[in-house]
C-alpha cells in the first residue's frame, strides 16, 4: 500500500478529551474517530487491526470446534420478556419500535436469540454438544462510556454459546473455550491473568472466569497470590482466614464504656484521637437489601464487599442506605452508627469475631462505645466473609503466599450458565432414555474492540504505538529517506513490490515529506519492521530497524527482504 494514497489522518497532539493512553494513540495514529459518545468509526488502519484481531479469535474458536454464525442485532422484545430480562436489563438495553409499533431491542448479548434458535433445531442428545459463535456489533447504552473503545456503547464482541447434555459436558466445553482464550490473548501479545469471578446478575451455577489485561487504567481490581496461581476479581476474592486477632492491636477499654468523640465521624479522625489503629474499630454501614435496612459490620481497616453481602442475603438489589434512612435506623447522624441496640438484621464479618474488643458508634451524636466484645455483644449477628480481600492477606489456596493487587481490564469472560436460559425459554432435547432435558449451557465473550485498546495500553512508548507482530496493520514499513532521490525511490518501490508479491503486508511511504516527518509518523503508527532506503541505496544497502529496538542495522536489500519474509 502506498502511504500517499492511504486515508491516514494522524494528529501531532493528543486531543484533550482522551484520557486513556490507548484512546490518545488511536486518535493520533488515525485508527478511529468518534461519532458520538462511545460510538466510533474505524479508519483504514484501525479496521485492519480489528480484522487481525477478529482473525485470531476466529482461528482459535474454529480450532476449539466452535462454528461461526451471525445473528441479528435487532431482537424482538417478546423474546426478552420470555427470559425475564426485558425489564431487569435496565437502561443499558437499547429499545426501539418498528413501524407497526412492535417493540425491539438492539442486542447487548445473544443468549435469548441463540437459545431460541437451537431450541427449534436441536431436539436429540445425538446433536450435542454444540458450540456456536459470532463476531458482531453489540449495543449497550452504558452510563459512562469512556476511554475510547474500552467502554463503548456500540462495540465489537465475540460471543460463543455452548449446549451440552450434562454438567460434565459443559465443563469440557468450558475448558475448550478457556484454553482457546489463553491462546488468543497470548497471540495478541497481551499480559493478562485468568481470574475467578463473581457470577453476577446473568445468573447460572458453577464456574466463571474473567480474563484481565493488566493495566493501570483498568476498572477492575485483581487479587493474585505472589506464590501460586490463585487470582480472583476483588469482587469475589477469598483469603486465608487468620484465626487469631490481628497482631499489633492495642488493648482498648476492657468493659463497655461510652466515649466522648465530638464531631468524629470517620475512623481516620477517631483513630489518632483515641491513639488507636484502624483495626481496633468496628465499622457499621447501613444497607438497603431489596428495600430492607440491614447493618453490615467489618473491622475498621477493612472494606465491605457488597457482592459477598448481596450473595449472602440472596438479594437482587443492594445499595447503601441514604442518610435519612441511616438516621432513622440508628437514631443518630451518619458516622455514629454502631451495632448495639439496632433492631435491623446484623451481618458481622468473620474478622470481628476473633477481636477481643472493639470500638463502634454509640448510635448517639458525638459518642462511640469502647469495649464491645463481638463474641458477646454480636452473638446474634449472621457471621461470614463480608469484606474485600486486602493486600497482604494470606492466599486462600496455598496458604503460603500473600495477595497482591493489580488493576485489570476485563477483555474476556467465560461463564457456566447451566439451565438458566434453557429453562426460562423452555429449550431442551430428548436424552438417550427418551426423557426431556434442558440444555446445559455456557456463554463466552470477548470484547474484541476493547481488546484492541487493552493491547495498546501495554504496547507503546513515548513516540507512539509498538504493535505486537500478529496485530500490526502492516508488517513492514518501507521508507525512502529522500523523496527527491530517484535511486532511493526506485529501490524502495522495488523492495515494497517484492515483499507484497511474497505476501508480506507492506506500507510504502512514498509521500513528499521531510525525513523527520516520515520517521515521526512511522514511530506513531508502530509497524514492527522498518526498512529505510537512504544514501547507500546505490550499493543496494538499506537500514533495518525494529520498532521495539533502538538500533538499526545496515544490510543488503536481499537480506532485508529475506528477514522481512521470515515471519
Ligand atoms: P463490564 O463489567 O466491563 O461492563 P460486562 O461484565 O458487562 O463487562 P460481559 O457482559 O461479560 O461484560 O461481555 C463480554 C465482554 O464484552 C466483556 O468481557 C468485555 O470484554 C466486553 N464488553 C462489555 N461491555 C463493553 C463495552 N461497553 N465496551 C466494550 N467492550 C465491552
Ligand atoms: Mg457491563
Amino acid at each position: 500500500m502506498r502511504q500517499s494514497q492511504l486515508f491516514l489522518p494522524t494528529l501531532r497532539e493528543a486531543p484533550s478529551e482522551a484520557e486513556a493512553v490507548s484512546h490518545q494513540l488511536m486518535l493520533r495514529a488515525g485508527l478511529i474517530r468518534q461519532l458520538a459518545a462511545g460510538i466510533y468509526t474505524y479508519l483504514p488502519l484501525g479496521r485492519r487491526v480489528l480484522r487481525k484481531l477478529e482473525q485470531i479469535v476466529r482461528e482459535e474458536m474454529d480450532r476449539a470446534g466452535a462454528q461461526e454464525v451471525l445473528m441479528p442485532a435487532m431482537q424482538p422484545a417478546e423474546l426478552w420478556r420470555q427470559s425475564g430480562r426485558y425489564d431487569i436489563y435496565g437502561p443499558e438495553l437499547v429499545r426501539l419500535r418498528d413501524r407497526h409499533n412492535r417493540e425491539f431491542a438492539l442486542g447487548p448479548t445473544h443468549e435469548e436469540v441463540i437459545t431460541s434458535l437451537v431450541r427449534g433445531e436441536v431436539s436429540s442428545y445425538r446433536q450435542l454438544p454444540l458450540t456456536l459463535y459470532q463476531i458482531q456489533t453489540k449495543f449497550r447504552d452504558e452510563k459512562r462510556p469512556r476511554y475510547g473503545l474500552l467502554r463503548g456503547r456500540e462495540f465489537m464482541m465475540k460471543d460463543a454459546y455452548s449446549f451440552d447434555e450434562s454438567w460434565e459436558g459443559l465443563h469440557r466445553s468450558y475448558m475448550e473455550m478457556y484454553e482457546a482464550y489463553n491462546r488468543i490473548f497470548t497471540r495478541c501479545g497481551l499480559r493478562y491473568r485468568a481470574v475467578e469471578a463473581d457470577a453476577g446478575s446473568i445468573g447460572g451455577e458453577g464456574g466463571t472466569h474473567e480474563f484481565m489485561a493488566l493495566a493501570d487504567i483498568g476498572e477492575d481490581t485483581v487479587a493474585a497470590c505472589d506464590c501460586c496461581r490463585y487470582a480472583a476479581n476483588l469482587e469475589k476474592a477469598e483469603y486465608g482466614r487468620e484465626l487469631k486477632e490481628a497482631s499489633g492491636q492495642q488493648p482498648c477499654v476492657a468493659e463497655l464504656e461510652r466515649l466522648y468523640t465530638p464531631g468524629m465521624k470517620k475512623i481516620d479522625e477517631l483513630a489518632p484521637y483515641l491513639k488507636l489503629e484502624a483495626k481496633a474499630f468496628i465499622k457499621t454501614l447501613i444497607y438497603m437489601a431489596d428495600g430492607k435496612p440491614t447493618a453490615v459490620l467489618v473491622r475498621g481497616d477493612h472494606e465491605v464487599n457488597e457482592i459477598k453481602v448481596k450473595n449472602a442475603l440472596s438479594a437482587n438489589v443492594l445499595e447503601l442506605a441514604d442518610h435519612e434512612t441511616t438516621e432513622r435506623v440508628t437514631g443518630a447522624p451518619v458516622g455514629f452508627a454502631g451495632p448495639l441496640g439496632l433492631s435491623v438484621p446484623l451481618l458481622a464479618d468473620d474478622a470481628l469475631m476473633v477481636m477481643k474488643s472493639g470500638i463502634a458508634g454509640a448510635n448517639e451524636t458525638d459518642y462511640h462505645y469502647g469495649g464491645i466484645r463481638p463474641s458477646v455483644h454480636l452473638s446474634h449477628a449472621i457471621t461470614g466473609d463480608f469484606r474485600n480481600a486486602a493486600a497482604g492477606d494470606k492466599c486462600p489456596r496455598c496458604e503460603q503466599g500473600r495477595l497482591t493487587f493489580y488493576r485489570g481490564i476485563e477483555v474476556g469472560h467465560v461463564f457456566k450458565l447451566g439451565t438458566k436460559y434453557s429453562e426460562t425459554l423452555n429449550a431442551g432435547f430428548l436424552n438417550a432414555s427418551g426423557e426431556e432435558r434442558p440444555y446445559i449451557m455456557g456463554c463466552y465473550g470477548i470484547g474484541v474492540s476493547r481488546l484492541l485498546s487493552a493491547v495498546l495500553e501495554q504496547h507503546y512508548d513515548s513516540n507512539g504505538i509498538v504493535w505486537p507482530d500478529e496485530m500490526a496493520p502492516y508488517r513492514v514499513h518501507v521508507i525512502p529517506v529522500s523523496a527527491k532521490d530517484q535511486t532511493q525511490r526506485d529501490l524502495a518501490v522495488h523492495i515494497a513490490a517484492r515483499l507484497s508479491e511474497a505476501g508480506v503486508e507492506t506500507l510504502l511511504d512514498d509521500r513528499e515529506e521531510r525525513p523527520g516527518v516520515k520517521f515521526k509518523d512511522a514511530d506513531l503508527i508502530g509497524i514492527p519492521l522498518r526498512i529505510v532506503v537512504g544514501k547507500h541505496a546505490a550499493e543496494g544497502m538499506v537500514e533495518l530497524k525494529r520498532r521495539n529496538e533502538a538500533v538499526a542495522v545496515t544490510v543488503h536489500l536481499e537480506n532485508a527482504i529475506s528477514i522481512a519474509c521470515e515471519k
